[in-house]
């Protein structure tokens, strides 16, 4: 796909990722955006995604966000979803659904058909900026503002190229991407590795709760409403808990949730590759990835877990 082919046309543009916009779905839209913005100066483009973590307030252009939902026009003429499938991009899903033509950018397996009238849904690929990389024709056209901002959607998909996502192709695009030569280390560090002190706090209290389970293979960790108030924590400060559960000695499968409301949680899930987690979250309406993936689910912890582990438990055998 040439992303500039499909939207050269259009005059009004709009863009939006998932619910709960991690470092990939900000960096591809922003990436877009910024590339469109440049190669379409006519046309006039909107972002429209839920309210990033601040980390993500390095990235040019993002200050230019609303995160209201208020869209420039009621029938974009094309609208872009990426990392994604529709039915995950919130409020912004009847415009996608309006817009003359729907454009859908996705590395998700539990999204194989894509769900615009165009799709590019590659589940191979290690983020939807590697694809957005992917997608630009005219790659001259690439500065160092989009060159990070695209950057930040891969080492946060990958992990920092440790996920098994990570293919040559992937490193080819990232060499490429430093060549514009952004601070990618303070970068990196900024956006990945460094927490708040409150967030390190949560992290601590969510392994010291964690119960190992089915022979040590999974392992499971919950923080509750009362416990997010008590550390006037949201969700952006739960990120990364998921990923150091796994890291347990023996564990194949991590389970982290964290609720909601008084029945709901939203449960991410962790594997080694052992177990398809994409496979389970599907099975509960949720999706992913077969080695990182997540879904809501409704129920106390103790049915949430029962529920998961005979799930897990089946492909274990
Ligand atoms: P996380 O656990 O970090 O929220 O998400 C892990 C992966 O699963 C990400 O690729 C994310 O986009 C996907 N994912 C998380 N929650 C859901 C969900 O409720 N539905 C779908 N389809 N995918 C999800
Ligand atoms: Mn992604």
């Amino acid at each position: 796909m040439n992303i500039y082919e499909e939207v050269k046309d259009a005059k009004t543009i709009g863009i939006s990722g998932h619910i709960r916009p991690d470092g990939d779905c900000v960096g591809s839209c922003m990436g877009l955006y910024l590339y469109l913005k440049k190669v379409c100066p006519a046309a006039a483009i909107q972002v429209m995604i839920e309210r990033p973590a601040d980390v993500f307030s390095c990235i040019r252009g993002i200050e230019e966000i609303s995160y209201d939902f208020k869209p420039i026009t009621e029938k974009f003429d094309v609208y872009i979803a990426l990392d994604s499938e529709k039915s995950r991009i919130g409020e912004a899903e009847k415009f996608f659904d309006q817009a003359e033509k729907r454009i859908n950018i996705d590395h998700h397996i539990s999204n194989a058909g894509g769900s615009g009238d165009v799709n590019y849904v590659v589940p191979t690929a290690s983020s939807a900026s590697e694809l957005v990389y992917d997608v630009i024709g005219d790659k001259s056209a690439i500065d160092a503002d989009i060159a990070k901002a695209l950057y930040i959607g891969i080492i946060h998909d990958t992990g920092v190229f440790q996920y098994s996502n990570t293919s040559p192709k992937t490193m080819k695009i990232a060499a490429e991407l430093i060549s514009y030569g952004f601070d990618f280390p303070e970068l990196i560090d900024k956006t990945f590795y460094e927490k708040t002190y409150v967030q390190n706090q949560i992290l601590g209290r969510a392994l010291l709760e964690s119960i190992l389970f089915m022979d040590g293979k999974c392992i499971v960790s919950m923080i509750d409403k009362k416990t997010m108030a008590f550390y006037n924590a949201d969700s952006h400060d739960l990120e990364g808990i998921v990923s150091q559960l796994r890291c347990t000695k023996g564990v194949v499968c991590a389970i982290f949730m964290y609720q909601t409301d008084t029945l709901e949680y939203k449960v991410s899930l962790r594997s080694n590759g052992a177990v398809d987690v994409a496979k389970v979250a599907s099975f509960f309406g949720g999706g992913g990835h077969v080695r990182a993936a997540g879904v809501t689910m409704q129920g106390t912890f103790y049915d949430i877990v029962n529920n998961l582990s005979a799930q897990i438990e089946k492909q274990l055998k």
